[in-house]
């Protein structure tokens, strides 16, 4: 069954009412997608205005031990096109991404990944992996929920900026990193925010201009400065020959950040964001005079009008008890909000739809759940989120800070998150 009508009047029996969910991101959508191959009645509500709203500079994503999860999620005629999705079809489907890490002050390359079979782990767009996610289903773009209310413990109550309520049996929330309903939910749990400034900003590049950067590898590389411990990363975001590239170039997105800390770059205060776009460019050309060369050039060659963006380091990892309250669940960033060091947020969020669809989704099918039989199935589907997800929170962190950190991304008695291998179930000392 499609989503739901949207209305402000819905004369349902709480059976027949549908599951809202909060955020159609790659979360929100992957369940929206799911629920609809099972006929479960949803509405999906959404901030963007639109699927073209761009919130940030768009980015690429790393995915690798979820895309079991999302293949078996998705209706074979969408897993099928994932392809799509990719920075780089053609190369994809011969080899997979490396992640080569390197010293940015001398160039020289200190670790990197294993060679691994075609499309084990893939590189996609997140604006591609969403516009596929996406394709049929309706979504209430521009429906903005401000707040909840739970009524008589049989349904949940959305209601949205600009006026008008969606009625629902139960509500997920997959409402992104500073999600208003965990907000609500436990209005005193802030996220952490990591001591470490960073920029984004997309390129563009003729094959020639980027040919040096490719050579490195063709999808992404990132490197930690030995001399003043700023890091970056050089992610791959579409190829002259994807459809809709209209001016031929390679899209490389970068990723600069550095310590929060006195004395980075010889200055005596700490090197906070810039507020204006020339400021952050200027910047950026300071931190990438004092690395080496492909980096170094590439970096100083940005033209005047690249627009920076900031990027807020944030996370909250969930508490080991963590339980949400009543019809609501949590899903995604809006339940463990992490840096991007290790690339597994998008990772965890996929895998989050499908401990769902294993612990609440089979009652869903069947009737009304009672608020009580709804907290067990729920209170199965956190604890199995929390105890894979928190260790992730919390090694993203340590990878976040490590690589500002050139002796301790470098120490080979205590290998740092940043470098290790992407695993779903992950040990992570918390004492550490
Ligand atoms: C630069 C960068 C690089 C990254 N790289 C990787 C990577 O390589 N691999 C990886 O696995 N992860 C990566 N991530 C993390 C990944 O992007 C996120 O973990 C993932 O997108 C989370 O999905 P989500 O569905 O939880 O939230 P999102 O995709 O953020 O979606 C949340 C949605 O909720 C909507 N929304 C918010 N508030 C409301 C509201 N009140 N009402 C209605 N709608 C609302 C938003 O508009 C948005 O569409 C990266 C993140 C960044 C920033």
């Amino acid at each position: 069954m499609p989503a739901a009508e949207l209305s402000t009047t819905q004369p349902q029996s709480p059976a027949s009412l549908p599951v809202l969910i909060v955020g159609a991101g790659i979360s929100g959508l992957l369940l929206a997608q799911h629920l609809s191959a099972l006929s479960v009645p949803f509405v999906l509500l959404e901030r963007d205005a639109s699927p073209a709203t761009d919130r940030g500079a768009g980015w690429g994503l790393t995915l690798n031990w979820s895309l079991p999860a999302l293949r078996e999620l998705l209706p074979p005629a969408l897993a099928a096109r994932l392809p799509e999705t990719y920075v780089d079809r053609a190369l994809t489907v011969k080899k997979s991404p490396r992640f080569p890490f390197y010293d940015l002050a001398t160039g020289e390359m200190k670790g990197c990944g294993p060679v691994l079979e075609p499309e084990r782990v893939v590189r996609v767009s997140r604006r591609r992996l969403r516009d596929l996610l996406a394709t049929g289903l309706e979504v209430g773009w521009g429906r903005e929920v401000l707040s909840f209310a739970e009524e008589e413990e049989e349904c949940v109550v959305a209601h949205l900026v600009g006026g008008g309520t969606v009625v629902g049996k139960l509500m997920v929330a997959c409402d992104g990193a500073h999600s208003r309903i965990r907000q609500a939910l436990l209005p005193h749990a802030e996220n952490h925010l990591i001591p470490v400034g960073a920029m984004g900003l997309r390129m563009e590049h003729d094959p020639e201009q980027v040919k040096s950067l490719r050579a490195l590898d063709p999808f992404f590389l990132h490197g930690t400065s030995s001399v003043n411990n700023s890091f970056a990363y050089f992610s791959l975001l579409e190829t002259p020959d994807d459809p809709g590239n209209e001016r031929g170039k390679y899209i490389v997105q970068l990723v600069v950040s550095w310590p929060l800390v006195e004395g980075f770059l010889g200055r005596p205060t700490v090197t906070t964001i810039p507020d204006t776009n020339r400021a952050r460019l200027t910047l950026i050309r300071a931190i990438a005079q004092t690395w080496a060369d492909p980096f170094r050039q590439i970096a100083l060659e940005l033209p005047e009008n690249t627009e920076v963006k900031p990027i807020l380091l944030d996370d909250w990892p969930p508490p080991r008890d963590f339980q949400t309250t009543g019809r609501i669940a949590l899903m995604g960033d809006a339940m463990h909000p992490m840096a991007m060091y290790r690339g597994e947020g998008a990772n965890h969020a996929i895998v989050d739809v499908k401990e769902f669809s294993e612990h609440v989704l089979p009652s869903l099918r069947q009737d009304l759940p009672s608020s009580e039989n709804l907290r067990g199935l729920f209170h199965r589907y956190n604890a199995a989120v929390v105890e894979r997800a928190r260790p992730g929170v919390l090694a993203s962190r340590r990878a976040c800070i490590d690589a500002h950190d050139w002796v301790r991304v470098g120490s080979p008695e205590v290998p740092s998150p940043l470098l290790t291998p992407r695993i779903m179930r992950l040990r992570f000392d918390e004492g550490s």
